[in-house]
C-alpha cells in the first residue's frame, strides 16, 4: 500500500463519518491526494511519510483558510503557515483538513463554535469536549490517525478524556507556537491527539524544537521519545491525591482511577500519596489569567488589519460594530473579565494576587516532584456530558478543568490516556510529568496502555 491509499481511506471514512460527528471545518481532499500522489513516487523518507492528518482551526495554514471558529476570522487566509505545520510537511505528513474548536479555544465543549457544533463519536448528542473538541473526535472516529490541538488549560487532554483517545501537552515551550492564534500566551501549548502513547511520542518528535520565530521557544534538545517507551517501569513512583482532594468525582470515573492505580502498582510502579494544597484556587487563578492575556491578545482584531470589518461612519463606530458582530458570547465574556482584571484599582486586588497564586501553585508541583516521578489524577470529574447541559452555567463547563488547569499554570507537561468506561462513555487518566520530561510520562502512559 501506498500514501495516496492511505489518505484516500482517511478522505473516505471523512465522508462516512462526518455528516454525523462534524468534527472538520473544511477539508482539502483534492490537495491532500495531490501531495500524497507525489509521495507515492518518491522514495519513502519523513517519519510520518504518507500519513494523513488534521489540525485545529486556530492553528495557520498558508493559502488555506483559519478561522479559530469565529466569525470575525471567517474568511481569513494565513500568508504562511505555523511551525508545527511546517515541520509536519518535513516529515511528510499530509494534512486532510482543519478541525473545529470552541471560539478562539474559549470553552470545555466546543459548543462555543461560531459555525457548528460536533458529536462525541462515542454517543451522538453529547460533547466531545474542548476546546479541541474536533480533532479529539476526528481521531476517535477514524478519519484520522492524529490530529493537533491546542492546550491553555486543558483543551487537549480533556476532549482526549471524553472521546477515548491519547492527548498529550507538551512542556510549555517545548513546541513552537508560532503561527497558533494566540488566547494566552503564557498558557497556550500546541500537542498531539493520536490513538496509542506510541504515535503521540512519535508526533512529539516531529513538532518539538527550537523555534527562532517563537521566543517563548526553549532551546532544549528533541529527544527520541518512542525510545523512552520501554515497558518497565520498576520502581517508578507515581504520585496520587489523598480522598479529600478528589470529592466532587463520578463514582464511575473513581472506580476507573484506582483500577488504573492497581494496574500501575501491579506492573512495579510505587505508589506515594502526595499533596497539591493549592490545586483548590487553579480555576479561580486561571479565569483570571487567562482572559487577562485574552483580552489583550485580541484587541489586535480591530476590522483593520485582520478578518471581518463592518461599515461605520467614523473609525470608533467601525470597531465597536466589527467586534459586536464579529466575536461570540463565550468570547466577549472573556474580553470583559480580562479588561476589568487589568484595569488599574483593580490590578492588585485580582490580576497581581492571580500571579501570586500561580508562583505557590507551581511551587507545589516542585515539593510535590521531590517525592514522585509522575503525578496521576482523573483528567475530569465525569465523563462527557449532554450538549446544551453546561451552557447556561459558565462556572459549570469552567469547574470541568480543575485537573487539567494546574499543569498549564505551571508549564508542566500531562497526557490523558484512556482508562475505561461509564455506561459506554470514556474516562480519561492523566499524568503530569516534571519540566521537558515528556520521556518519563510517556513512558508511564505507555506501560500503563
Ligand atoms: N476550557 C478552558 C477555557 O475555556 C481551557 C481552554 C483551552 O485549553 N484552550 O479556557
Amino acid at each position: 500500500s501506498k500514501p495516496s491509499e492511505w489518505v484516500e481511506l482517511s478522505i473516505q471514512q471523512i465522508e462516512r463519518a462526518e455528516s454525523s460527528i462534524q468534527s472538520f471545518l473544511s477539508v482539502q481532499p483534492e490537495m491532500a491526494i495531490q501531495q500524497a500522489k507525489k509521495l507515492d513516487e518518491s522514495q519513502p523518507s519523513g517519519s510520518l511519510y504518507g500519513v494523513p492528518y488534521a489540525l485545529k482551526d486556530n492553528i495557520c495554514t498558508e493559502g488555506l483558510r483559519t478561522t479559530a471558529a469565529s466569525r470575525i476570522l471567517e474568511n481569513y487566509i494565513p500568508p504562511y503557515s505555523a511551525t508545527v505545520a511546517e515541520k509536519l510537511q518535513n516529515e511528510n505528513a499530509v494534512l486532510v483538513g482543519k478541525t473545529n474548536l470552541d471560539e478562539f479555544a474559549m470553552g470545555s465543549s466546543t459548543e462555543n463554535s461560531a459555525f457548528q457544533k460536533t458529536h462525541n463519536p462515542h454517543r451522538l448528542g453529547f460533547v466531545p469536549g474542548g476546546s479541541s473538541g474536533g480533532s479529539a473526535a476526528a481521531v476517535a472516529a477514524n478519519m484520522v490517525p492524529f490530529a493537533l490541538g491546542s492546550d491553555t488549560g486543558g483543551s487537549i487532554r480533556q476532549p482526549a478524556a471524553f472521546c477515548g483517545v491519547v492527548g498529550l501537552k507538551p512542556t510549555y515551550g517545548r513546541v513552537s507556537r508560532f503561527g497558533l492564534i494566540a488566547f494566552a500566551s503564557s498558557l497556550d501549548q500546541i500537542g498531539p491527539f493520536t490513538q496509542t502513547v506510541e504515535d503521540a511520542a512519535l508526533v512529539l518528535e516531529a513538532i518539538s524544537g527550537y523555534d527562532p520565530h517563537d521566543s517563548t521557544s526553549a532551546k532544549h534538545e528533541t529527544e527520541r521519545f518512542s525510545q523512552a517507551l520501554t515497558g518497565d517501569i520498576k520502581g517508578m513512583r507515581v504520585g496520587v491525591l489523598p480522598q479529600d482532594a478528589l470529592h466532587g468525582l463520578d463514582n464511575g470515573v473513581a472506580d476507573a482511577l484506582q483500577n488504573a492505580i492497581r494496574t500501575l502498582s501491579s506492573a512495579g510502579a510505587e505508589i506515594v500519596e502526595i499533596d497539591l494544597p493549592h490545586q483548590s484556587y487553579a480555576v479561580a487563578t486561571y479565569y483570571l489569567i487567562a482572559p487577562a492575556e485574552a483580552s489583550s491578545n485580541l484587541a489586535r482584531y480591530d476590522g483593520v488589519r485582520y478578518g471581518r470589518r463592518a461599515s461605520g461612519e467614523t473609525l470608533l463606530e467601525m470597531y465597536e460594530k466589527t467586534r459586536s458582530e464579529g466575536f461570540g458570547l463565550e468570547v466577549k465574556r472573556r474580553i470583559m473579565i480580562g479588561t476589568y482584571a487589568l484595569s488599574s484599582g483593580y490590578y492588585d486586588a485580582f490580576y497581581k494576587r492571580a500571579q501570586k497564586m500561580r508562583t505557590l501553585i507551581r511551587q507545589d508541583y516542585e515539593k510535590a516532584f521531590a517525592k514522585c516521578d509522575v503525578i496521576l489524577t482523573p483528567t475530569t470529574p465525569t465523563t462527557a456530558f449532554r450538549m446544551g447541559e453546561k451552557l447556561e452555567s459558565p462556572l459549570q463547563m469552567y469547574l470541568n478543568d480543575i485537573f487539567t488547569i494546574p499543569a498549564n499554570l505551571a508549564g508542566l507537561p500531562g497526557i490523558s490516556v484512556p482508562c475505561g468506561k461509564v455506561d459506554g462513555l470514556p474516562v480519561g487518566m492523566q499524568l503530569v510529568g516534571r519540566a521537558f520530561d515528556e520521556a518519563t510520562l510517556l513512558r508511564v502512559a505507555h506501560a500503563y496502555e
